[in-house]
């Protein structure tokens, strides 16, 4: 028996193919971490976006000044940087997560050349399309026991789309918008038109619209909010499958699920920390410690990485399954991804 796992959403796709630990650690363990200030301006600029596509004559100052306010206030100011505290809780919050960094997402959007995404002029079908399909076929078939509790069915794809859109071709098209930047984790390398071909989260998107949901979607469209840059994808639906059912099927028999361990996965990663504080669950593994001799010759004592210290439990010959008994947090849904 390979990984635990009952569904999967383009995000845990995304996660398994960069790092299969982080995406263990992410969805069968249940550790979960609080967003950080790009991803807070990504989800304010989408609910900006939703809000007008469905109320397009909205005064859009005020409508990003409410929203970008909604989500502020939910900050807990404790969990600021000392470098962007002021002096008061509201201005640090300001600072951490500034609404010019939204004001500067929509203008690009809505400024882009030769293309504009101002969804006041566009056809809007759906926004935040939310799917959860099952696969009811022979090879997405999982059976498995954790924690006393049998699991049994067939693979399910989750997820949420930004936007569908009629274009100008009257083509169904299916847009995505991205707060991080277009860059591959592993070499830090800007991604090119044809890494996005291989991108399995629009491709995901395109095969549930087309063959589940009854959307005959042409194209797919990836739109970098601060880079101002876009890309158009088509998909063929058989290949998609053929690769879900790969992964799937890699999962499925997975006894140790590898690191990507490059340079620049650790940089924003936060399984790279040596503790558990930036982690919303208590810590699951007691911090261990190695010695280590600097390049002054000195003996130091440093502390694993939280995806060292998971590592070293299948190093020490422990199986996923095992693994998940010991360590899987206790309000943990493997049938459901809760961002808390
Ligand atoms: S720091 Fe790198 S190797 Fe460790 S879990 Fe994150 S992506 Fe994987």
């Amino acid at each position: 028996m390979g990984l635990p796992i009952t569904f999967l959403r383009s995000s845990s796709i995304k996660e398994y193919l960069d790092c299969p630990l982080r995406f263990f650690a992410s969805y069968c363990l249940g550790l979960r971490f609080p967003s950080g200030p790009s991803a807070i301006s990504g989800t304010i600029f989408h609910e900006i976006m939703e809000e007008l596509a469905h109320n397009k004559d909205a005064d859009l100052d005020e409508l990003t000044e409410r929203i970008y306010k909604k989500h502020i206030d939910q900050i807990d100011p404790a969990r600021i940087p000392k470098t962007y505290q002021r002096k008061t809780p509201e201005s640090s919050v300001r600072t951490w997560v500034p609404l010019k960094k939204v004001k500067n997402s929509i203008v690009n959007v809505m400024s882009m050349s030769p293309r504009s995404f101002d969804v006041r002029h566009m056809d809007v079908l759906r926004t935040e399309l939310k799917f959860d399909v099952e696969i009811k076929e022979p090879w997405a078939n999982y059976s498995f026991e954790l924690r006393g509790k049998h699991h049994e069915g067939y693979l399910r794809l989750k997820g949420s789309i930004d936007l569908v859109i009629r274009n100008e071709n009257g083509e169904l098209e299916i847009i995505d918008w991205k707060s991080g930047r277009s860059e591959d984790m592993s070499t830090g390398e800007p991604k090119t038109f044809e890494s996005y071909c291989e991108d399995m989260q629009m491709a995901l998107y395109s095969y549930v619209c087309r063959k589940y949901l009854g959307l005959d979607i042409s194209y797919t469209t990836l739109v970098f909010l601060n880079e101002g840059q876009c890309f158009s994808v088509q998909f063929d639906d058989d290949l998609v499958e053929e690769r879900i059912k790969t992964i799937w099927q890699e999962i499925q028999s997975c006894d140790r699920p590898t690191k990507n361990d490059s340079l620049f996965c650790q940089r924003f990663c936060p399984y790279s920390k040596s503790c558990f504080d930036v982690i919303t669950t208590k810590p699951l593994v007691k911090p261990r410690e190695y010695d280590w001799v600097n390049e002054a010759g000195l003996l130091e004592h440093k502390t694993y990485r939280i995806c060292g210290q998971l590592w070293n439990y299948f190093v020490g010959g422990y199986t996923p399954m095992q693994v998940c008994e010991a360590l899987m947090r206790d309000n943990h849904n493997i049938d459901q991804y809760v961002n808390t």
